[in-house]
């Protein structure tokens, strides 16, 4: 068992295998039930099991999910996303978030001939040597990018780095907000983004914003559109499918040429069923009650965390986007409270995690969020009773 889903990294309790979910909620092996405020680290947008996603996509896999080339539902998707997102004129699939930041790089690396790509402190875009920190075992030095690390919203940080990189400058990247693990979720600030799509622009690097995480759960049309800043590249995954593998790069015109130059392919990377599925989540996300009732929901249980808290005499800062929320404790440095609480919510069952961010679905419902909010207040209570 490896990576984020393994439950040793969880507190004891946590169940490893997981039997069925439905809307908001998971049953593991064991039959335990709860409600899932993790979402399957994110891609599970409108609830398990969604009726409209896996009807498309089980009609598209009893024709032939992989089949010598994709189904015309790929020009449907590619339709409805440079329809959806605002800067998109174009769109190439694959399976993972690491597959289409990859992408990215590729593409920003072939437009410009260039090598040096800046990403920030702390941040997270897959697996690939490109983004690894430093002495990651089974990661050459020379796969790492050498020029320094900037630091998210520090405009100061990020103009070191790019005078680092110099003329070997190909793209920065970036995160739509800042959600680090272990850290409260930090947004970005808008001059933050306006100089990175200044240096961008003044140095002919490409601007890639890592949509992996939020995608689809702050604006259809782009995470930083309501800032007026769009970038050039945009890396989707999570979301797109509700669950079913699917990732997007989508692109300016500017970098299509780029695009068809890469290296890109995989055998299951044009199966008909994810697309299908993603047609019908983007179908459901595009109406923009979707998100006016999630974010009510999260709004709801966010508020309801803070009193719960301060009830409690404890402090903490909840924070993020109401579709994507995280919480963590005053002064809990190590998250040992984290790991009290969280395991506490388990016990009670609500699924959530001690550092990582939760996301919620269009099937956590009023009547969810305070079945969750009852859970957390009494798990509120073990934490005072033990610190
Ligand atoms: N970028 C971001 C911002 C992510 O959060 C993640 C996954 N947590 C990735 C990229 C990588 O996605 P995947 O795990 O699907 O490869």
């Amino acid at each position: 068992m490896f990576g984020h889903k393994n439950v040793a990294r969880l507190p004891r309790g946590y169940p490893q295998f997981f039997d069925r979910g439905q809307g908001a909620v998971i049953w593991d092996v064991d039959g335990r039930e709860y409600v899932d405020m993790l979402c399957s680290w994110g891609p599970i947008l409108l609830g398990h099991v969604d009726p409209e996603v896996e009807a498309a996509a089980s009609t598209a896999a009893a024709r032939g999910d992989c089949l010598n080339g994709p189904s015309p539902v790929l020009v449907e998707l590619a339709e409805l996303l440079t329809d959806t997102v605002a800067h998109a004129d174009w769109a190439i699939f694959s399976k993972n978030g690491t597959d289409a930041t990859g992408l990215a790089v590729a593409v920003a690396r072939a437009e410009t001939g260039r090598g040096q790509i800046l990403m920030a402190h702390g941040a997270y875009h897959g697996i690939a040597p490109w983004s690894a920190v430093p002495g990651t075992p089974g990661v050459l030095d020379q796969e790492v990018s050498s020029t320094p690390r900037y630091d998210y919203n520090d405009i100061e940080s990020l103009e070191r780095a790019v005078d680092r990189a110099g003329t070997d400058l190909a793209a920065i990247v970036v995160t739509p907000i800042r959600h680090e693990v272990r850290r409260d979720l930090e947004d970005v600030k808008p001059e933050f983004a306006t100089r990175s799509r200044e240096l961008c622009d003044r140095l002919g690097a490409v601007l890639i914003l890592d949509e992996v995480r939020c995608g689809l759960r702050t604006d259809p049309r782009g995470s930083w559109e309501p800032l007026g800043i769009r970038p050039d590249l945009s890396a989707w995954s999570k979301a797109l499918g509700n669950g079913h593998p699917i990732a997007a790069l989508l692109g300016i015109r500017a970098l299509e040429h780029a695009a068809t130059t890469v290296s890109a392919t995989g055998s299951f990377w044009l199966n008909s069923a994810p697309m299908a599925a993603a047609v019908a989540t983007l179908t459901r996300a595009r109406q923009a009650d979707l998100l006016t009732s999630m974010t009510a929901a999260g709004s709801a249980f966010q508020q309801g965390l803070r009193d719960q808290a301060s009830a409690h005499g404890l402090v903490v800062s909840v924070s993020g986007p109401a579709t994507m929320p995280f919480m963590t404790f005053d002064g809990d440095d190590d998250f040992d409270v984290a790991r009290v609480w969280a395991a506490a919510c388990a016990e009670r069952g609500v699924y959530l995690h001690p550092t990582h961010n939760w996301f919620l679905s269009a099937a956590h419902s009023p009547a969810i969020i305070s079945r969750v909010l009852d859970a957390t207040d009494l798990a509120f209570g073990r934490v005072a009773a033990w610190s």
